[in-house]
């Protein structure tokens, strides 16, 4: 079976202003880096260039009103309602070309579940791709477009189960506001709790509602957590709630800036427990829809997604470049020779308290999950 990857030279060269975190660029690296540990260009491997979304596919989830503000203030153009839909803040500026960056990331993960759906792939990586916090009326969070939810309605009216496990730092607030109320998605959320961290929400009572009720599951942890509390509480939850639901295809939000040295978020992970979880969705998943989200610290990030990358297709990297490029393009941390970290925990009272907290979250959540 091939794994393809959505990958546009375009989209990487888009900028939202020079000092914005987000940095398209991301996945021009990743290529880059996936060519030098000989992650790419096997036989079983596909990579496709997206196409814009059509118009018509953003109703599945937007309201036309947005959309329209959107395209004016990609334009140029400036009013109070646009700024009133979240556009034009220091999170979600004016750009050039915004609508049809967003149009075209959002492209690539609708286009990556119709890969899925023709059968000929079992997992697509669309590394921007991911907005989680757009909501259908405004933006916020750097998501204009919520690609997510628009993906996931086009297969839920097309009859298919859907689940997305979402492990972003950041609660992926507008996908749970987008299926609170439904049990035809079930939608899973690990990250840093709201009391440290934007968007503020995301707790573990917050449990979905009517029909939605138990479909709808978060499992916020401590900033400072590390690794091994990070891995327990995953997979505490995660793969008894999958192997209950049986969904025909994961939508997996791998944002990685968990790691220690992402600039904006809390968390304490490194390389290794991520590809811990990420191996652990590889298994529990029949087919996987792999979204980018967020990641701050550009050479972990790509590091990370290629770790994901890798552990997706079944390869193990090889440095083909070791001792002749060094850090030079990936920066000093990224060494050569190796895309791992080095083990880390926290120290022994963070970790204590990360804990407890992980074990107050895991045990209120299997109780009224009946795990
Ligand atoms: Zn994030």
């Amino acid at each position: 079976m091939i794994n393809t990857i959505i990958y546009s030279y375009e989209l990487s060269n888009m900028e939202f202003k020079p000092n914005h975190p987000f940095k398209p660029i991301r996945s021009k690296i990743l290529m880059e880096l996936l060519n030098r540990y000989d992650l790419l260009n096997h036989k079983n491997q596909m990579v496709v260039e997206p196409l814009p979304l059509k118009e018509e596919l953003l109703y599945l989830f937007h309201e036309r009103k947005y959309i329209e503000l959107l395209r004016r203030a990609s334009k140029g153009e400036f009013s109070i309602d646009i700024f009133y839909a979240g556009i034009g803040t220091e999170d979600n500026p004016i750009f050039e070309s915004m609508y049809e960056f967003s149009i075209l990331a959002a492209g690539g993960t609708f286009q990556g579940a119709e890969i899925l759906l023709s059968g000929t792939s079992r997992v697509v990586f669309n590394p921007i791709g991911g907005f989680h916090h757009a909501g259908k009326g405004h933006a916020e969070g750097f998501c204009y477009i919520n690609d997510i939810a628009i993906t996931i309605t086009d297969l839920i009216q097309k009859g298919h189960r859907v689940a997305c496990i979402d492990i972003d730092a950041h609660h992926g607030n507008g996908v749970q506001d987008a299926f609170y109320d439904t049990d035809k998605v079930l939608t899973i959320s690990l990250h840093e709790s709201g009391e440290t961290l934007y968007p503020g929400g995301g707790f573990e009572t917050e449990l979905g509602k009517g029909k939605g009720e138990g479909y709808n599951v978060n499992i916020p942890l401590l900033n400072d957590t590390d690794d091994d509390v990070y891995v327990y509480a995953f997979d505490s939850i995660v793969p008894p709630l999958i192997e209950r639901y049986k969904p025909d295809f994961v939508v997996a939000v791998i944002g990685s800036d968990t790691h220690k040295d992402d600039p904006l978020t809390h968390m304490k992970l490194t390389t290794n427990g991520y590809k811990k979880v990420i191996a652990t969705i590889n298994d529990i998943s029949p087919k996987i829809l792999a979204l980018g989200a967020g990641g701050y610290n550009i050479y972990k990030t790509t590091a990370m997604w290629a770790l994901a990358w890798a552990t997706f297709c079944g390869l193990t990297p090889t440095d083909l470049f070791a001792g002749v490029i060094g850090g030079f393009m990936y920066g000093p941390e990224a060494g050569a020779g190796t895309l791992d970290d080095p083990p880390f925990s926290s120290p022994p009272e963070e970790k204590k308290r990360c804990l407890d907290h992980a074990n107050r979250v895991v045990s209120f959540l299997k109780e009224r999950l009946s795990l």
